[in-house]
């Protein structure tokens, strides 16, 4: 039972590879990958370099017992090439050439993986990349002449040509020339042009978290352009850590993705607000994050980095992170004079009030009327003069804040004009927490 089961699997490999190799000339590369996934640390070409050998012995028997005749032995030699030439040779003494690889033109060798190696190595010095995936573009003629040899034995063992190109050429990356592997952030992908030789580099961003601070007023988030074309404001946060940053990156531009976004007439104070910096290709990766904060260290803007982020930060910033609590400091001036009972009544009122608010109409030309419900939990006041006073406000985030002031033509309902029975305006604001995620 059990030498039967054996003798099933060895027979099983070699009628597949005798099946294949009576239709088609292949490589020791190429004839292994059919079996690739049986055997464990092996490479293709020891694979089918085994195969080929023992079909030797095989056929060396045959002959021997004229169960195959000069012609089927020709056949072999002509598809498979040494060893079997060298039966064929040696029994014969007749030379024979064998054919080339219909899959791959015998260009699979390890000395063909070793120079691609090297060329990515290069590249990867290069641009001060450390970590690698690899990619490999095959013509559609080669996978399908790929699909046509493997599907007389069924598909089940073998792999890709694509497959081992990158496995090998990785691994000499790796071992020989010091460079990471990295299937999920990878600071380079390498991809391997097969029919040119030729490598393109696409260097992946580099994503790093911190808060920055704006401590002053009319700084956009990005540059922006009117409808005529000129500028709006003269300053925007991108366009700082552009200035600061893309030199030392050598980079081709820094975006940015911040938690939510503070008008541009607001400052932006206390803790900070969450951010993600985006450097796009950049050639030196590697930049000590203490001198990144020293450069992002200013008066105006200023901004502080923790360490390395992800694409799903800066989904959670942007998203349900954007939601977390502010809160916001107000100067306000109103219309009528205001005592300290009334903003007493106004502190109370606001306590843990629900407030609805219909799209803002100074933004209603960008976003479509929809209605926000957002919650107020506390309102502090310090009178200033009899039409000025100072509010912190902590809230929700999301909450359009100076629409609670002024009440957007009772678009936010409720709001301050509406408890305070007076028109209030909004002169300065700051937001001076962003709470921690
Ligand atoms: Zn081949």
């Amino acid at each position: 039972m059990e030498q039967s089961r054996e003798q099933n699997a060895s027979n099983n490999i070699i009628s597949k590879a005798r099946k294949v190799l009576t239709k088609y000339p292949l490589c020791d590369h190429c004839l292994g990958r059919l079996f690739a996934k049986l055997g464990l640390d092996l490479r293709n070409d020891e694979r089918g370099k085994a195969i080929k050998t023992l079909l030797q012995m095989i056929l060396h028997q045959e002959l021997r017992e004229e169960k195959i005749n000069k012609e089927e032995l020709r056949k072999y030699a002509l598809n498979a090439g040494d060893p079997i030439t060298r039966l064929y040779q040696k029994i014969f003494e007749e030379k024979i050439t064998s054919l080339t690889c219909y899959i791959c033109n015998n260009k699979l060798s390890q000395e063909y993986f070793e120079e691609l190696a090297e060329k990515i190595a290069s590249l990867l010095n290069e641009y001060n990349a450390y970590t690698f995936i690899l990619g490999v573009s095959v013509p559609q003629e080669l996978v399908l002449r790929e699909i046509e040899v493997s599907s007389i034995i069924g598909l089940e063992t073998s792999e890709s040509i694509k497959n081992e190109i990158k496995r090998e050429v990785g691994k000499i990356i790796k071992y020989k020339y010091g460079f990471e592997p990295d299937f999920t952030y990878p600071d380079v992908t390498a991809i391997i042009d097969y029919v040119t030789n030729e490598i393109r580099l696409v260097v992946n961003p580099i994503l790093i978290e911190g808060r920055y601070w704006k401590r002053g007023r009319n700084i956009s988030h990005t540059i922006w352009v009117s409808r005529t074309g000129t500028r709006e404001y003269p300053y925007s946060l991108e366009e700082f850590f552009n200035d600061r940053l893309k030199e030392v990156f050598e980079a081709e531009r820094i975006i940015l993705h911040a938690s939510g976004r503070e008008d541009v007439d607001a400052r932006m104070l206390g803790t900070g607000r969450p951010m993600v910096l985006e450097i796009k290709n950049p050639r030196f990766r590697y930049v000590d994050l203490d001198l990144v904060n020293e450069l992002l260290k200013s008066t105006l803007i200023e901004a502080v980095i923790h360490g390395k982020s992800s694409r799903l930060r800066i989904e959670y910033l942007k998203g349900e992170g954007s939601k977390k609590k502010k809160a916001y400091k107000i100067l306000i001036y109103t219309k009528d004079p205001v005592t300290n009972d009334d903003l007493r009544r106004l502190e109370e009122f606001f306590k843990n009030r629900v407030v609805h608010q219909r799209t803002p109409l100074r933004i209603l030309r960008r976003k479509k009327d929809t209605l926000r419900v957002r919650r107020v939990y506390l309102v502090k006041t310090t009178k200033i003069t009899d039409h000025l006073f100072e509010a912190l406000v902590y809230c929700d985030g999301g909450l359009y804040v100076k629409e609670l002031v002024h009440g957007d033509n009772e678009r936010t309902m409720p709001n301050f004009s509406e408890v305070l029975n007076t028109r209030a305006t909004p002169l300065e604001l700051d937001v001076i927490s962003v709470e921690t995620l």
